[in-house]
C-alpha cells in the first residue's frame, strides 16, 4: 500500500476561476447574444516581440546542422542569457549579481513553488493578503501549514492583510516568521512597496534571521522612478532577499516559458546544529537535480529581449497594457469607483461599491454590463469586497467596457 501525501488534502480546490467560468457558462447560456468583455485575464495577448521571433528562428536553424546542434545546456542557463539579464537589470541599477547566482528557469511559477523545498519544515510562512496563490499552496503541500480555518485563513501560517486602510503595505508581524513572500508589483492588488517599506522588511529579515522570497515578476511595469525594481537596490538585501523574475508579462513569453530566480551566495540559513548554511549551494544542488535547463531556443528567444530593438519592443507593448490600465483606473474613477494600482502594474484593484461582497459584484458586473472579471475574495480573505481588473485585453475592448461601466451600471 502506497500512503498518499496528505497535505494535499488540505488544499481546497481551485475553485476560483473553475467558478468564474461556471457562472459565465451559465450566463451565455441564458443569453446567447450578450457581448462579454473580459477583463479577468491574466495572461497576455499581445505576440512575441520580433527580436525574440527572429532570435528563435535563428537558433531553430541552429540546431538543424550538425555543426551547430546542442543537447542539454547548463542547468543553470547559459552565460550569454545570464551575462545580459546582469548587465541590464542589475549592473545598470548599482547592483553587484555574480553569473553563479542566477538561475534560469522555465518560469516564476515553478521557481516561487519549489523554492521553499530548500527551506526546513519548521519555518513560519508569512504571506500578504491578498496573494498570489502559489506561495501559500505550495507550502500547504510541504506540511508547513496546519488546516484551513472557518474564516478561510490555514493555522501556522502569519497573513499580512494589505487593504486600502495600511495603503497597501504588509504591517511587521507581531510575532517572529522566518519566510516572507513579498510580491512588487504585486498581483492582484496592482500596488507596490515603497523604498522605506521595503528597508523595513530587509530590516527585520536580518534582525531575525528571516528570508524575503521577493517576487519582481511584474518590476517591467513599473513606470514611477522611486519605485525600486529589485530588492537588491535596498541595503543589506542580499544577505536575507531572494528575487523571482520572469519574462513572461515582461516579454510576452507565457507561452513559452522562460524566468529566473537570482540568490546571492550572501542569503543563509541555519542547519538544527546551528551551522551557517547558503541557499545558493542547496538552490544549485536542486535545480541540478531536478531541472534539466530551460530550452536553447527560449533562452536565444529571452537574450534578445536585451537588445536595442528588444528593449525597444517590450516597451511598446507594455505601454500598451499600461494605456488600457489608465483606462480602466481613471474611467472606474470617473464612475465614482474607488480604484488602486495600475501605475506601476497591468492590474487594478477596486472598492467594491457600498461594500458588495465581491462575487456580488462579480454577478452584477456580468449581468449587468457583461464584463467578467476576479472577485478579489479568491485570493484571500483580505481581498473581500475589493475585485480584480486586468489591462491584458486590447485597447477597444478596455474602452467600450468601462464605457459601459460609466454609463450603465447602477449601484
Ligand atoms: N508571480 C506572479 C505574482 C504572477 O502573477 C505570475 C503569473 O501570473 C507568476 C509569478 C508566474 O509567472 P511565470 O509565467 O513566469 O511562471
Amino acid at each position: 500500500m502506497a500512503f498518499i501525501n496528505e497535505n494535499y488534502l488540505k488544499l481546497p480546490g481551485s475553485y476560483l476561476f473553475a467558478e468564474i467560468a461556471r457562472r459565465v457558462t451559465s450566463f451565455k447560456n441564458e443569453n446567447p447574444n450578450a457581448d462579454i468583455i473580459r477583463l479577468g485575464i491574466g495572461d497576455v495577448t499581445q505576440p512575441l516581440p520580433a527580436a525574440c521571433i527572429q532570435a528563435m528562428h535563428t537558433a531553430v536553424d541552429e540546431l538543424a546542422r550538425q555543426e551547430t546542434f546542442r543537447g542539454y545546456g547548463p542547468e543553470q542557463g547559459y552565460d550569454f542569457l545570464i551575462e545580459k539579464i546582469i548587465e541590464t537589470n542589475y549592473t545598470k541599477r548599482g547592483i553587484t549579481i555574480g553569473k553563479d547566482e542566477i538561475f534560469v528557469s522555465d518560469g516564476s511559477k515553478s521557481d516561487c513553488g519549489n523554492i521553499q523545498e530548500i527551506f526546513g519544515t519548521n519555518n513560519i510562512v508569512a504571506i500578504t493578503d491578498p496573494v498570489y496563490p502559489v506561495y501559500l499552496d505550495t507550502n500547504i503541500m510541504a506540511g508547513r501549514t496546519g488546516i484551513l480555518t472557518e474564516n478561510g485563513t490555514f493555522e501556522n501560517v502569519t497573513y499580512m492583510p494589505c487593504t486600502a486602510e495600511n495603503n497597501f503595505t504588509p504591517e511587521l508581524p507581531k510575532s517572529r516568521v522566518d519566510m516572507i513572500y513579498l510580491c512588487c508589483p504585486n498581483n492582484p492588488t496592482g500596488t507596490t512597496l515603497s523604498r522605506e517599506a521595503l528597508t523595513e522588511w530587509v530590516n527585520y529579515a536580518r534582525e531575525n534571521e528571516s528570508i524575503i522570497l521577493f517576487d519582481a515578476a511584474y518590476a517591467a511595469y513599473i513606470t514611477e522612478e522611486d519605485v525600486p525594481r529589485s530588492i537588491y537596490e535596498i541595503e543589506g538585501s542580499k544577505e536575507v532577499a531572494i528575487e523571482f523574475r520572469s519574462f513572461s508579462k515582461t516579454a510576452g513569453f507565457t507561452g513559452t516559458r522562460c524566468g529566473y530566480t537570482v540568490i546571492p551566495k550572501t542569503v543563509t540559513g541555519r542547519a538544527q546544529d546551528g551551522s551557517k548554511h547558503d541557499f545558493n549551494k542547496l538552490w544549485n544542488r536542486r535545480h541540478t537535480t531536478k531541472f534539466n535547463g530551460t530550452a536553447y531556443i527560449i533562452q536565444r528567444g529571452a537574450e534578445a529581449v536585451y537588445s536595442t530593438e528588444g528593449q525597444a519592443q517590450i516597451k511598446e507593448t507594455i505601454n500598451y497594457y499600461m494605456e488600457n490600465a489608465k483606462i480602466i483606473r481613471e474611467g472606474l474613477q470617473a464612475a465614482g469607483i474607488q480604484a488602486f494600482g495600475g501605475v506601476n502594474a497591468p492590474y487594478i484593484w477596486l472598492k467594491t461599491p457600498n461594500n458588495m461582497p465581491s462575487w456580488d459584484f462579480f454577478d452584477k458586473l456580468l449581468h449587468e454590463v457583461n464584463i467578467v472579471g476576479t472577485p478579489g475574495a479568491g485570493f484571500g480573505p483580505s481581498g473581500e469586497g475589493y475585485f480584480r481588473l486586468t489591462s491584458f485585453g486590447n485597447t477597444e475592448n478596455t474602452k467600450r467596457a468601462i464605457e459601459r461601466i460609466k454609463t450603465k451600471l447602477k449601484f
